[in-house]
């Protein structure tokens, strides 16, 4: 099972590729959370991509890409993969798509998440994040046990330098400009199902599930 998760940021993405890369055994990869890693690990690639991602502009698709066909070329993606965050353009979809074939690959499934602006804006502006797991968690819907702490290590949660508001209207006007250009991409190739991602986390993932038996490989 080959599929890609696309929608706007906050759209929940991350979460439900987290569960479905858990139930069907298969490798997440999230660009987003690649390239936050090269940032804590302060490579030269994370030096550069910081200065983007802080701004909420996208980091240019050479090194995207190449992050990218790093992960592809894995032994723990034959099996299967779902990507959240990728691709965010027009040409990161070309070489996606280049890539997967020279692997003998091809996509079977890409799921739009929709959701409306307004919900996005919520959901980013009150999300908190933890600097030493990567847990996520939102200051209504989902809070920590304990205010301001992370249920899981207990190191203190804090909100990402690209969840705040000037950042979040740069990340909107870029997908719109830049990203949504692929809903109508895949359309275009028969690939894309959306998916209605304004309700709970199991409500979300039922959908997802009932879109993926529809189109798993048997
Ligand atoms: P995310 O966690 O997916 O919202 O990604 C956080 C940030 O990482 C984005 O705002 C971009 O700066 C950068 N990023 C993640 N994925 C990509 C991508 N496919 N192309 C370019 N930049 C990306």
């Amino acid at each position: 099972m080959r599929v890609v998760f696309l929608g706007a940021p906050g759209v929940g993405k991350g979460t439900q590729a987290d569960r479905i890369a858990g139930q069907f055994q298969v490798a997440k990869i999230s660009t987003g959370d690649l390239l936050r890693e090269a940032v804590r690990n302060q490579t030269s690639l994370g030096l550069e991509a910081k200065t983007y991602m802080d701004q909420g502009r996208l980091v240019p698709d050479d090194v995207v890409i190449g992050l990218v066909r790093e992960k592809l070329a894995q032994p723990s993606c034959a099996k299967g993969l779902v990507l959240d965050g990728f691709p965010r353009t027009v040409p990161q979809a070309e070489e996606l798509g280049k890539a997967l074939a020279a692997n003998g690959m091809a996509l079977d499934r890409v799921v739009n998440f929709q959701v409306s602006r307004e919900d996005v804006v919520r959901r980013l502006s009150g999300r908190r994040s933890c600097p030493k797991c990567q847990a996520t968690f939102h200051i209504d819907f989902a809070k920590p046990k304990v205010e301001g702490v992370c249920d899981r290590c207990g190191e203190r949660l804090v909100q990402r330098n690209d969840d705040r508001r000037e950042a979040i209207e740069t990340r909107l006007k870029v997908y719109d400009e830049q990203t949504a250009p692929l809903v109508r991409y895949y359309e275009e190739r028969l690939l894309l199902s959306p998916v209605d991602a304004s309700g709970s986390v199991d409500d979300v993932f039922q959908q997802l599930l009932q879109v993926l038996a529809a189109y798993r490989p048997k």
